[in-house]
Formats: structure tokens, sequence, C-alpha cells
């Protein structure tokens, strides 16, 4: 099983990914985690990628591809993997797509958690993350909004992606997600 989460963030994203890991038997690669892992251990990486996070920018494009490239070879992958934050932008997307193929594994399907923008900010600020003050958080929004939700339409294309309520409770969203993706 492959599967991408999109959303917004603040949308619940990682809570439901770690259900949908031990559900499925799946990999769970979020690219933000790997990215606050790297800034923590001061690698090369995580100080070129720390200047973006900061401002709620995306990390560029080629940073983001090496890394999942090289993640979705290690063997934990082998059953399947959920991507959480990954593709953000259009040429992540057509570069994921090249790697299934090269590896002759296909997109299941594109899950994508929908929460209203005010119910967004207000769950950004109580998580009290390093990059989570207004002004990053507007802009994390504004990134969004331009730069992945084009990544939706790429997928709507293939019909992949299944649109899921995401408000209410954690046990609510996941069993509506659960749903989806048995259909
Ligand atoms: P997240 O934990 O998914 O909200 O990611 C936190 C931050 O990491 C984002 O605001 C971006 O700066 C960076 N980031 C995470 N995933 C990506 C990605 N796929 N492409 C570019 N930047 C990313």
């Amino acid at each position: 099983m492959i599967l991408i989460l999109v959303g917004a963030p603040g949308g619940g994203k990682g809570t439901q990914a770690e259900q949908l890991k031990t559900k499925y038997g799946i990999a769970h690669i979020s690219t933000g985690d790997m990215l606050r892992a790297n800034v923590k251990e001061g690698t090369e990486l995580g100080k070129e990628a720390n200047e973006y996070m900061q401002k709620g920018e995306l990390v560029p494009d080629d940073l983001i591809i090496r890394m999942i490239e090289a993640r979705i070879q290690v063997d934990d992958c082998g059953n399947g993997f959920l991507l959480d934050g990954f593709p953000r932008s259009l040429p992540q997307a057509e570069a994921l797509d090249a790697m299934l193929e090269k590896q002759s594994l296909e997109l299941d399907a594109v899950v994508n958690l929908k929460v209203d923008e005010e119910e967004l900010v207000r769950r950004l600020l109580g998580r009290g993350r390093a990059d989570d003050n207004e002004e990053t958080i507007r802009n994390r929004l504004k990134v969004f909004n331009e730069q992945t939700s084009p990544v939706l339409g790429y997928y709507s294309k293939q019909d992949k992606v299944k649109d899921i309520d995401g408000m209410g409770s954690i046990d609510d969203v996941y069993d509506r997600v659960i749903k989806a993706l048995s259909e």
C-alpha cells in the first residue's frame, strides 16, 4: 500500500498517519519530521533547510526529492509507505511518479484532509512547535494554498484523490479515511 496524505498544516496529517501506519503495516515517512531531525543533529541538510522552515517557506525541491528517494529504499518500506508532507509542489509530485515508475510501484491513493482555516490556526497555535508562531503559520497556510494545492489537481487527473472531511474527533476522521480507502 502506497499512500499520500495531503492537508494544510495543522490539519491532522501526523496523527492520522500514525494510525494508518499501524493498520496497514507500512512505513510512515514525514518529511517535516526528517527535516527537524536533521536540524537537531546539525547536518548540512538541516542547516540548509532550517532557514526555510523558520520562515514557513518550502525547502528547495532538489533537497527534498533526494531525501525521499533515499528513504523509500529503506527495508521498512517493503510493505509500502505513507508519505506525510510530501509531495508539496508539482515538481515533487512529478519526481515521485518517476521514482515509483522506476521501481514498478503504484500509488494507491491520495488522502486529502480538509479542515477550515480558522480551525487550522487554532490547532497550530495550541501546538507550540518552533515554527508555530502566528507569522510563520500564516505564511505556511499561504504556501500551502499557492504551492501545494496544485498537487491535488495533478492527482485528481489520475483519479487518485479521496477527499475527507477533517473536522471533528480524531477517531471520526480516521473512520472516514478507512472507509474511503476500502471503497
Ligand atoms: P511539516 O512538519 O510537514 O509542517 O513541515 C515543516 C516544514 O518543513 C515546512 O514548513 C517546510 O519548510 C518544510 N517541509 C516539509 N516537507 C516539505 C516538502 N515536501 N517540501 C518542502 N519543504 C518541506
